[in-house]
């Protein structure tokens, strides 16, 4: 992974994420294809949101397909975290957002994601919360000088958007509110089908039923990726375990059983 604050066009593909394609649907309009035909926006007259809430249980895909987006439009990723830039000391934080505001410009076209947006964004009036105050007006100033951002897009992550400030979710900050929900059985087999593409999963086994399974009921992304490695892991010691017992057999996959080991030792 890149370092903090520092921009590059990630690696994450579409295909990596599983389900979430009401989103993937809303990005590829208004980021993806914007960056890639811009004429086609001008000729038209279009003119859609820059900013983006993404909201939701922990573990669900918010920061992968915010990077999925940047990979597919060929932008500039900046992974910021709300809280380390809180941490900042005190004046130097108001400094950082103009900085990475600065830095996104030169770069775009760029994704500038902040995660746990909702640290920095807490109701003002709290103890301690001149520090926030400051470092969110120098947000607001950023964000609202839209013209000059020009392909700079923001997306902001939280798994407590009740928290945040009403005055960030205003249309140009961050405007346009979208959930990632826990995926549904069907998606939670789509994720396992996106997280197994760079695993040797036997021919035979059907991630789609593993993860429509009720034992993955509730699972997030999070849990289905442990899920995936612990099998992974499983498959792996039998290989080792039978080494020197079986030669010239055919070479060793994930299957059924793995799972099922892997499930019984997780829940
Ligand atoms: P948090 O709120 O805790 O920051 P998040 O919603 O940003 O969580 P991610 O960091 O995107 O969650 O997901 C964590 C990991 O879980 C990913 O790296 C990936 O392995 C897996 N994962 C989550 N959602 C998906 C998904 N929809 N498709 C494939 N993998 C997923």
């Amino acid at each position: 992974s890149t370092r903090e604050g520092f921009s590059a066009i990630p690696s994450v593909k579409w295909e990596d994420v599983g389900g979430l394609q009401l989103l993937r649907d809303v990005f590829d309009r208004d980021i993806v294809r914007r960056i890639k035909y811009p004429e086609d926006y001008e000729e038209f007259g279009v003119d859609l949101e820059t900013g983006f809430l993404l909201y939701g249980p922990p573990g669900c895909g918010k920061t992968l397909i915010a990077k999925a987006v940047a990979n597919e439009a060929g932008a500039n990723f900046i992974h910021i975290k709300g809280p380390e830039l809180l941490n900042k000391y005190v004046g130097e934080s108001e400094l950082a957002v103009r900085t990475i505001f600065g830095r996104a410009r030169t770069c775009s076209p760029c994704i500038l994601f902040f995660d746990e947006v909702d640290a920095l964004t807490t109701r003002r009036g709290q103890e301690g919360g001149w520090v926030v105050e400051r470092l969110l007006n120098q947000l607001l100033i950023e964000l609202d000088g839209a013209d000059q951002r020009k392909g700079v897009y923001v997306i902001g992550a939280t798994n407590r958007p009740e928290v945040m400030d009403r005055a960030l979710l205003r249309p140009g900050r961050f405007g346009k509110l979208l959930y990632v929900p826990l995926p549904s059985p069907n998606e939670c087999g789509l994720i396992l089908t996106a997280l197994g593409r760079k695993k040797r999963i036997d021919a035979n086994l059907d991630l789609m039923a593993i993860g429509s399974d009720s034992a993955c009921k509730n699972f997030s992304g999070a849990d289905l990726s442990a899920l995936m490695n612990e099998a992974a892991m499983t498959a792996l010691q039998d290989k080792q375990n039978s080494q020197n017992k079986i030669s010239n057999v055919a070479p060793w996959t994930i299957k059924e059983i793995h799972f099922k080991k892997a499930l019984e030792k997780i829940s």
